[in-house]
């Protein structure tokens, strides 16, 4: 059977007969936020949400108790990742510190929560964005992760990007900037544009932490997230 070409013609008609059914119901606006967008998506596609859910289900029941390097030994908690299974935005830290050791849960601290006011800076949330970290378990001391454990860590790192497919990926800090970009140059060389991850979008920036130090750069990292509002459509 032929189908008729849909055209500009109808598609507007259409729409025009929807714009009049609605306001004879009484609708006299539309909230397109962000938030609201990304709450219709999920309603939309339910089954793809469980499905990016349950995979990375799987990825955590795949690390298990993991004793795969050093950093386990000292652990309290292994710190996985969270946040929406489908988010747009994801955030990759270096690696879990005392709070995030002792919670189980990513940036929790005080660098987690200059992270939170970033996120709602950007007319987000937390639920909205997925945050993990390059390796998931405390270094010692809060010192960098070593390559060794960097490397053990990866697979489970490269699985949780692969599920949740983000639009943009923000690397926080020099680890994670190094580990997705496979560079050693500074991030204050590399922030400020995109770069790409396995066909994704990759934004650069300073780790909060070194916020919490110098918090003169502040304004950097907020025209970074900027660029990436833009990108994901997001008014300011
Ligand atoms: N720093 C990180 O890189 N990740 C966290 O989860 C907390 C602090």
């Amino acid at each position: 059977m032929k189908t008729a070409p849909v055209t500009l013609d109808h598609t507007l008609s259409a729409l025009h007969n929807t714009l009049v059914q609605l306001s004879k119901w009484g609708c006299r606006g539309f909230d397109c936020s962000p938030q609201s967008l990304a709450i219709l998506k999920k309603w939309t596609d339910p089954m793809d949400a469980q499905a990016v859910g349950e995979e990375l289900d799987a990825i955590r029941s795949d690390l298990g108790e993991c004793t795969r390097c050093g950093l386990s030994a000292k652990r309290t908690h292994l710190v996985f990742g969270e946040g929406d299974p489908k988010a747009e935005l994801m955030f990759v830290g270096e690696g879990p510190g005392q709070e995030e050791d002792r919670s189980g849960k990513p940036f929790v601290g005080p660098a987690g929560q200059l992270l939170t006011r970033i996120i709602e800076a950007m007319h987000l949330t937390r639920d909205q964005v997925y945050i993990c970290n390059v390796v998931k378990c405390r270094p010692p001391d809060n010192r960098n992760p070593e390559p060794v454990e960097i490397q053990t860590c990866r697979p489970f790192l490269d699985r949780q990007i692969k599920a949740v497919a983000p639009k943009v990926i923000c690397t926080l800090g020099s680890v994670a900037t190094k580990v997705l970009l496979d560079t050693d140059q500074a991030v204050s060389r590399l922030r400020g544009r995109f770069h790409e991850y396995d066909g994704i979008k990759v934004m650069p920036t300073y780790h909060p932490a070194y916020l919490l130090r110098q918090p003169d750069q502040k304004r950097l990292v907020w025209d970074d997230m900027k660029k990436i509002m833009a990108l994901l459509r997001i008014p300011l």
